[in-house]
């Protein structure tokens, strides 16, 4: 069987990953060698040295590219590496048309490159394609930015017709597909030229290790940016390569129970006095339902939902017993997460409240404990409200 005809989850844990040619080992060896001999000079195996590649991370990153329906992947240190080696490949002069509702430290990342260094940066309501369309037709755009579902209000933007207007207009598109995972939607399969992830969230997924991703459709476009993971060189360790990997292994079985657990949970909030408003795409009362139904295979373990006010949402938190107040996602543990005061503090006050990012917003990562236990803690926490 190619690797090109099997299923995610053979491919999740066999595709790019041999056994290891001289020992073997079923487990890629971690690499700890930041150095590789030569048999004359500029003659090497093809590893020559550590920022450059590194035979743990190459295994990873065609395991990345296998699940992203790519051609070729580069993992980096962190999800912010990642997206800071993107914003690199185009310059100053650059203009990022990017989704208005987008993880806390990516709106910090556009935001320092457009103060410091001039690029014109658009946060645009990506709901609306006649607001993308707008934005596309004011000035010359090189990247069109998509989060979906989007950090922390998991809003849903239309891939393929995004896609569509920015190639039209000579844009490439990325994606940020933290929050579903090749699991459950693939950006390239839709249109977009890259992939961009945060693998610290359910691609590791046991908040144990930070880590980024890209992946490409194009291997042109791919190479051009190994050069750049090369020149920036915010690159992984082996070790935490190897824990990436590790997690991929089980990244199917996990989504369907982060699924399963949200779905318990957006249950109990849905019905609650006490919630004004709940985010989740699988709801039929998310505005966006029809085209996550389109476009994603599953909703994936995210909820957010809104309080009455900062008050509220703080006796909420102090009154869970099995979610954890801490920051982050994607984990096995569930998390909880007051966007205004911690993962979406670096958005001023002002800015956060126009996108609808309210005091009172809680989000949840829900784990994959037994989805009773996390429906009857959001129960009880609800109570003392
Ligand atoms: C966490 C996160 C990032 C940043 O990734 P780090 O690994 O923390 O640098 C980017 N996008 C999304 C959607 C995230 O949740």
């Amino acid at each position: 069987m190619s690797e090109n005809t099997m299923r995610f989850s053979t491919r999740a844990i066999h595709a790019g990953q041999p056994p290891e040619a001289v020992t073997g080992a079923v487990n890629v060896p971690i690499f700890l060698s930041t150095t590789f001999a030569q048999s004359s000079p500029g003659q090497s195996k093809g590893f020559v040295y550590g920022r450059t590649g590194n035979p743990t991370r190459a295994v990873l990153e065609r395991t990345l590219a296998q699940l992203e329906g790519g051609t070729a992947g580069l993992a980096f240190a962190s999800g912010l590496g990642a997206l800071v080696t993107l914003v690199e490949s185009f310059g100053s002069r650059q203009r990022i048309v990017a989704i208005d509702d987008v993880y806390g430290g990516t709106w910090r990342l556009l935001d320092h490159h457009h103060r410091k260094f001039g690029v014109d940066v658009e946060f645009v309501d990506m709901t609306e394609l006649a607001s993308v369309r707008t934005a596309l037709r004011r000035a010359r755009t090189d990247l069109v930015y998509i989060e979906s579902p989007t950090n922390p209000l998991l809003r849903i933007a239309d891939i393929a017709a995004i896609s569509k207007l920015a190639h039209a207009a000579g844009a490439r598109v990325a994606v940020d597909n933290t929050f579903a995972t090749p699991a459950l939607q693939r950006p390239l399969e839709l249109g977009a030229d890259i992939v961009l992830h945060s693998t610290t969230k359910y691609l590791g997924g046991h908040s144990d290790v930070l880590g980024g991703a890209l992946a490409f459709r194009d291997a042109k476009l791919a190479q051009e940016y190994a050069w750049l993971q090369n020149t920036v060189g915010a690159v992984p360790s082996p070790f935490d390569c190897f824990l990436v990997l590790r997690g991929i292994h089980t990244l199917e079985i996990r989504m369907h129970a982060h699924e399963a657990s949200a779905r318990a949970v957006a249950e109990v909030l849905e019905h609650s006095p006490k919630v004004r408003t709940t985010y989740y795409p699988g709801l039929a009362s998310h505005p966006q339902h029809r085209i996550a139904r389109r476009q994603m295979s599953g909703f994936g373990g995210m909820i957010s939902f809104e309080l009455s006010n900062r008050a509220a949402a703080g006796r909420f938190a102090r009154a869970l017993r099995v979610f954890t107040l801490a920051e982050s996602l994607g984990g096995v543990e569930s998390l909880a997460d007051h966007p205004a005061s911690m993962t979406h503090a670096s958005v001023p006050p002002e800015i956060r409240r126009a996108r609808g990012v309210r005091d009172g917003l809680i989000r949840l990562s829900c784990g994959i404990e037994d989805p009773a236990d996390l429906a009857d803690d959001v129960r009880q926490a609800l109570r003392r409200v």
